[in-house]
């Protein structure tokens, strides 16, 4: 995806899509110590608006804080940039990803002197797991990977190197013929798909692992407990098992990319009636209105660009 038009925010300067390079001795692609967001902006009736923007900004200035990155602007300026790059590459709704890492001063495990950059890219970007996955939800496996332990790379920064785990849980999901994985800590509580925060329903209460199962803290999740409080359902944070997610009535992921998507199946088992189920449906319509700017209630969590 380089070779196109568009701009790039780059260190405090928009470039040119294809010109937006880095050299091959960055320190973050030898050692994976860097950290993003990913953000999404929506088409509203009053013009395009990105979500949670403060909330995400402030989530990558504390992933650096705890990767010790000293991002060299303003966390004002960050959203600055943001609201710019959809701007300049004249989006109505789309993905953002902001990303600082270290240069390429010096290589060696210590970054220390290095220089610390970031960039915010945006591109238009649909459904992460696909239309018909929103729609009827999707087929997750357990993974055979275990999620991050909660002191090796720290599961509260949105850490580059974090998503090797994904990745591989990812891959493995893919090629076994499923949609998505879904990762257990290391004392095998569930903690979080690839990319995404669980949610699974039972009873009529709505429950999500709690975060020291590794998961990260996700804003859609946060989002989702608002929702909850909204429709007067009972949401519960608690140590969640597999088996817990067999007999559900109804599960699904969250997340900025993932927005609320139905899980039907985790490992061949049927959740629930084996589609999207009635309180998630009501969930996910929630949410769309709440991005979308149709809730005035959230009015203040979109910010126009
Ligand atoms: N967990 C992981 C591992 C993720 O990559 C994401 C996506 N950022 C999430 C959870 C969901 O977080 P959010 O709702 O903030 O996008």
């Amino acid at each position: 995806m380089d070779d196109r038009d568009g701009k790039i925010w780059m260190d405090g300067e928009l470039v040119e899509w294809r010109d937006a390079r880095i050299h091959v001795l960055s320190h973050t692609l030898h050692y994976g110590c860097g950290a993003f967001e990913g953000v999404r902006a929506y088409n509203t009736a009053k013009g395009t608006a990105i979500f949670r923007l403060r909330e995400h900004t402030e989530r990558l200035f504390n992933s650096a804080k705890i990767l010790r990155m000293k991002i060299p602007f303003s966390l004002e300026q960050v959203e600055a940039a943001q609201k710019q790059v959809v701007r300049e590459n004249q989006l109505e709704s789309c993905y953002l990803r902001p990303l600082t890492w270290i240069g390429s001063e010096k290589l060696g495990v210590s970054p220390k002197g290095n220089k610390i950059h970031l960039m915010v890219a945006a591109w238009a970007w649909g459904a992460y797991l696909g239309e018909e996955g929103l729609q009827r939800g999707i087929r997750v496996k357990t993974s055979s990977y275990t999620r991050h332990h909660v002191n090796i790379t720290m599961t509260q920064a949105k850490a580059v190197s974090n998503y090797t785990n994904s990745i591989l849980a990812n891959m493995e999901a893919l090629d076994d013929g499923y949609d998505e994985a879904l990762l257990l800590d290391a004392s095998g509580f569930v903690s979080e798909g690839a990319g995404e925060n669980l949610f699974v329903i039972k009873g009529g209460v709505v429950y999500t692992p709690d975060l020291s199962a590794g998961a990260l803290n996700g804003i859609t999740r946060n989002t989702i407990f608002h929702i909850c409080e909204d429709l007067g359902l009972k949401l519960v944070e608690k140590r969640i098992t597999r088996d817990e997610v067999y007999i559900c009535d109804e599960a699904f992921f969250t997340g900025t990319a993932a927005e609320v998507t139905p899980i039907r199946e985790l490992d061949r088992i049927e959740l629930g009636r084996g589609s999207r189920g009635p309180i998630t449906e009501k969930i996910q319509s929630a949410f769309f209105d709440i991005v979308n700017g149709r809730n005035p209630k959230y009015a203040h969590w979109l910010s126009l660009v």
